[in-house]
């Protein structure tokens, strides 16, 4: 049988690990933006997974919105950014978080966060699951971080490899065959 395990080289983040950070993350982000009722953006589809467990433990009023963009074709970064799907809502006069699965090279966040300046927010932070800094190629701010991690390509909890594996419920190493 072709198991969704043999994918992965070894585990470098298990579930519970991964629990605990998001909680820490929630509360975080609950006491910081208290009666400021931010709209919290997903980034599709990497962020899937760890922004609905974000969400369950952020304990304040919030609205949900999603972007998509893509920029990876298997595991190398095409470097070309290109938008997939928009936000729904304004963000005129409001709170943003943008929820990214992981930040790379950075210019990802770097043509969102360009794209976003435009639109009048009253701000706009960034919470990741992971960071890979020794790859950035444009400096970023990242407000909220969950682990920072080596220049290895990961999958799992929302991450993909040519669109497969973001159901394992834990990030791991890929095994480059
Ligand atoms: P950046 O523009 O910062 O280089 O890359 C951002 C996007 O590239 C992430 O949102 C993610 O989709 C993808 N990416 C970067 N590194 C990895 C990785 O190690 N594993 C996976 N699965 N995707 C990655």
């Amino acid at each position: 049988m072709n198991k969704l395990e043999n994918a992965v080289e070894r585990i470098l983040i298990p579930e519970d690990k991964i629990a605990a950070r998001v909680k820490e993350l929630g509360a975080q982000i609950s006491k910081d933006y208290a009666g400021k009722n931010p709209i919290i953006v997903g980034m599709l589809r990497g962020a899937i997974i760890f922004y609905g467990d974000l969400l369950k433990n952020v304990k304040i009023p919030c609205t949900l919105d999603f972007m998509c963009l893509s920029s990876y074709n298997g595991t190398c970064s095409t470097g070309e950014v290109r938008f997939l799907l928009d936000l729904r809502g304004s963000i005129a006069g409001r709170h943003v978080i943008i929820v990214e699965d992981i930040v790379d090279t950075g210019l990802t966040l770097d043509y969102v966060l360009k794209n976003l300046s435009h639109r009048g927010a009253a701000s706009v932070a960034v919470c990741t699951l992971l960071d890979k800094p020794s790859n950035r190629k444009t400096k970023v701010p990242v407000k909220y971080t969950g682990f920072e991690i080596e220049n290895e390509f990961v999958i799992g909890y929302g991450l993909d490899c040519d669109e497969l594996y973001r159901n394992l419920p834990y990030i791991g190493v890929y095994k480059n065959r």
